[in-house]
């Protein structure tokens, strides 16, 4: 066996980002951003009101009341078309731009328009500025507006479209195919036969994958023969950036994955010690990763979670590509594994009113006992020949939400 640290450097050692590539500014969502973005617009461009109101001369307003003289309107997305001066006025809509001339704006809830007359009364005393959005407030030509390594979020292309970028330069995400393996799979939803069992690795892996933010791709069932195994693993990597499997990589009869893999790639079988999950292939088809997961169903889960997303996030070109721990109170006893293993607890729980995060074990802790699984919200993680008792400290891994 080797150590999880070994298994887990062996494959981010294997796996890089690629070139970057040049994609529409609506299609960035997530990506990691591969060059410095400098603004060469103006935000705002021009300086506009922040108010619907009158734009006025905020000298006029020393005393008021005062009536002015409305000489115009100015709505948003267009300009006005002369000047004001010093006892006029302009009605004005949030966003339009100031007149030439005006160098504040009164709210139209202080003032009273009289249409007919052409003019305003205005109620209270302005400063120059008031309620007007000066030009470049918020972004001048020649910022530094993302680093390269950015994750780009909502706001982050909000910005972008702001200044009128329209393509980023960006790590692309991850195209990655999943393959359940093994001839006692069903998953078409007919009545099953003595030995047969449903295809639930392949559902979950891909669910895994886009919650991850990578496009997962349903390559298929694949039967215990090499010709469908061999030709389920060439389309994915031909088609896929990486592929994941399922089953086959421990030690069983029918284990074709090994034969082909080892045929037709260069790879990688490892015991490591843990437990679930303890066989694990890596690998690569050309320059394809492949990760062969083991096929219960738990196993898979937190086979994913220890391997394949984090080299999947370091191929997406993040830096942080390990689920953070963090310190639980367990409120049960862990118990005490004296097997050479580190042990991945399903473990429920979360963060009191203080943050602290306490935790409960989970019945059925089998590696076929998905449920379990799914009731989860964190993997304890106890090592080999470490008593963890009720009221002792663990370290944990959120998982699903709760660890982002
Ligand atoms: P294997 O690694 O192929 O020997 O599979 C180990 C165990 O996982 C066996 O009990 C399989 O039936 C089960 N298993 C394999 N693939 C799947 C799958 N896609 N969905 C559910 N169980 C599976
Ligand atoms: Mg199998």
């Amino acid at each position: 066996m080797i150590t999880l640290d070994e298994a887990r450097d062996f494959v981010l050692s294997r796996v890089a980002p690629p070139s970057p590539t040049r994609i529409p500014l609506a299609d960035a969502a997530g990506l990691v951003l591969a060059a410095d973005i400098v603004a060469e617009e103006t935000v705002p461009p021009f300086d506009n009101t922040a108010m619907d109101g009158f734009a006025i001369v905020a000298a006029d307003t020393a005393t008021v009341p005062t009536v002015l003289n409305v000489v115009g309107t100015v709505a948003a997305g267009s300009a006005a078309d002369k000047p004001i001066f010093t006892g006029q006025a302009m009605r004005i809509m949030t966003g339009a731009p100031m007149p030439p001339g005006a160098d504040a704006v009164v709210m139209v809830e202080r003032t009273t328009y009289d249409e007919a007359a052409s003019t305003v009364e205005i109620e209270i005393s302005v400063p120059v500025g008031n309620h007007v959005r000066g030009s470049g407030e918020d972004v001048q030509p020649g910022d530094l507006l993302y680093a390269a390594g950015t994750v780009l979020g909502a706001g982050h292309l909000g910005v972008l479209a702001s200044v009128g970028i329209a393509e980023v330069d960006v790590i692309a995400r991850p195209r990655v195919g999943v393959v359940s393996t093994g001839d006692e799979l069903v998953d078409d939803g007919r009545p099953l036969q003595p030995g047969e069992i449903r295809d639930s690795n392949r559902l979950t892996l891909l669910t895994l994958l886009r919650e991850a933010g990578f496009e997962a791709v349903d390559l298929g069932l694949a039967r215990d023969n090499e010709p469908d195994i061999e030709a389920v693993f060439r389309r994915g990597a031909d088609t896929c950036d990486a592929v994941l499997s399922s089953g086959g990589v421990s030690m069983g009869a029918f284990d074709y994955v090994k034969v082909v893999l080892d045929r037709i790639g260069d790879m990688r079988w490892m015991q490591i010690a843990i437990k679930p999950a303890k066989p694990f292939a890596f690998g690569l088809i050309g320059d394809v990763p492949v990760f062969g997961l083991p096929g219960n169903p738990v196993s898979s889960m937190v086979s994913f979670e220890l391997f394949a997303r984090p080299a999947l996030r370091k191929m997406s070109g993040l830096d942080a590509f390990h689920r953070a721990t963090r310190l639980a109170i367990s409120e049960d006893p862990l118990g005490r594994h004296d097997d050479g293993k580190t042990h991945f607890l399903r473990v429920a729980g979360g963060p009191d009113g203080a943050g602290r995060w306490h935790i409960h074990k989970l019945d059925g802790q089998g590696s076929h006992q998905l449920t379990a699984m799914a009731r989860a919200t964190a993997l304890a993680i106890v090592p080999d020949g470490v008593d963890i008792g009720a009221g002792d400290e663990v370290e944990i891994i959120p998982i699903g939400t709760l660890g982002a």
